[in-house]
């Protein structure tokens, strides 16, 4: 009996150390790990990413600072059902770097920056998309594809300070005039939110479109690609 006390009083001990790593410890070696992980996405070496990041960059690994609300990895989009098994923002390498200047100019301007709604969309997503909705009003053929399935298209809108979201006068797809750009009967609060996110895009390489004020994409020819992203 005193045998087994004492035993358990020297697991107890144990498991009591074991909680006791200093927090500051554990932090820093998250830092570490992810400076160590960028870096080598940037020399091209996919030792500690699970994708190809010569032909891919993960945003949040390029710059762990730009929100995301995928919104096909959730029911708040206009199919009203989750399309994608997880939320990530794949883009093309050069695609995310130029968007990572994007987010260094409106942190430097006081923003908090990025929040991204969708950016490479898998083809089997979009033939997905288009049998719900096969209307090329609203999506894309899956046989024509659009810049999203190429993975050089982003939708996104701008933060501020607290997170939150700019007003742009309507939501990510609202299909509808008040989505474009060329749409003025909107206050110059909005008019000049919308005007910021065009700015600051545009200086980096991206173009706009005229119907949908989150839409920008990058023109260069990339292939339309199946790949799909692991979910963990
Ligand atoms: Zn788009």
């Amino acid at each position: 009996m005193i045998f087994l006390f004492c035993f358990l009083l020297i697991l107890s001990c144990k498991n009591n150390n074991k909680q006791e790593l200093p927090p500051a410890q554990k932090s820093d070696k998250f830092v570490d790990n992810k400076k160590e992980k960028i870096k080598n996405i940037l020399y091209n070496d996919s030792l500690f990413v699970n994708y190809d990041s010569s032909i891919w960059i993960d945003i949040q690994d390029l710059e762990p600072d730009i929100d995301l609300d995928i919104r096909y990895a959730s029911t708040n989009n206009f199919v009203n059902e989750k399309m994608y098994e997880c939320g990530k923002c794949f883009l093309r390498p050069e695609i995310a770097k130029a968007l990572q200047k994007v987010q260094e100019d409106l942190r430097e301007m006081g923003y908090g920056g990025l929040k991204i709604f969708d950016c490479y969309r898998p083809r089997p997503y979009q033939q997905a998309l288009w049998d719900k909705v096969p209307d090329a009003n609203y999506v894309s053929p899956p046989e024509k594809g659009s810049m999203h399935n190429r993975g050089a298209a982003v939708d996104l809108t701008i933060i501020d300070q607290y997170g939150m979201e700019l007003d742009m006068g309507t939501d990510f797809d609202f299909f509808g005039v008040e989505a474009h750009h060329t749409y003025r009967e909107f206050n110059d609060a909005i008019l000049n939110n919308r005007k910021l996110l065009k700015d600051v895009m545009l200086k980096r390489g991206f173009k706009s479109i005229k119907t949908e004020w989150w839409h920008y994409s990058y023109y260069k020819a990339y292939e339309i690609s199946d790949w799909i992203w692991e979910c963990e």
